[in-house]
C-alpha cells in the first residue's frame, strides 16, 4: 500500500472582493489597473471603499503604464511559506503615474537591486491558475 503524495504547496491566494475585483480582472487581461476617484481624479492603491483624499464613494479605475522605479526594497532570505525559493526581492515600485505598489522583483539578483532602478510590470503565471503582476528591470539592466 502506497502513501499518496501530498499536493505541492501553493502560494497564498489573493483575496478577491468587490473593492479589488477590477485589479485582478486586469491582471488576467495583462493590464495593470489602479483605482481612481471619479470626483477628484486621484489614484488610490491598494483599493479602498472611499477616496482617502476627498472622501467620495464614487470610484472607478484606470489602466497605468506598469513602468516605474524601485522606491524601496528588501531581500527575503527565509521563505515564510514553502513555494517561495529564497532569496528573493520584495520591492515597493513607484509607478510613472506617481502611486506605489508592493510586488516581487525578478530578473535581477537581490544584491543588485537598487533604489531608482527602472522596472516594468510582467504578468507571470507563478503557478497554475495564479497570475501575478511582478516587476523586472527595464532594458535587461542586470541579472
Ligand atoms: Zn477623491
Amino acid at each position: 500500500m502506497s502513501v499518496p503524495t501530498p499536493p505541492a504547496p501553493r502560494r497564498p491566494q489573493p483575496l478577491i472582493d468587490q473593492e479589488n475585483e477590477f485589479f485582478w480582472e486586469g491582471v488576467k487581461l495583462g493590464e495593470l489597473r489602479v483605482q481612481q476617484c471619479d470626483s477628484c481624479r486621484c489614484l488610490i492603491h491598494p483599493p479602498l471603499p472611499h477616496c482617502a483624499s476627498c472622501g467620495s464613494f464614487e470610484l472607478g479605475y484606470r489602466s497605468v503604464s506598469g513602468r516605474g522605479t524601485v522606491y524601496s526594497h528588501a531581500t527575503v532570505h527565509r521563505p515564510l511559506v514553502p513555494p517561495f525559493t529564497e532569496p528573493y526581492s520584495v520591492v515597493v515600485v513607484e509607478l510613472a503615474e506617481g502611486i506605489r505598489l508592493v510586488s516581487q522583483l525578478v530578473g535581477v539578483p537581490p544584491g543588485d537591486v537598487a533604489i531608482g532602478l527602472p522596472v516594468e510590470v510582467e504578468f507571470t503565471e507563478v503557478e497554475e491558475g495564479l497570475t501575478l503582476p511582478l516587476f523586472r528591470p527595464i532594458h535587461g539592466e542586470s541579472g
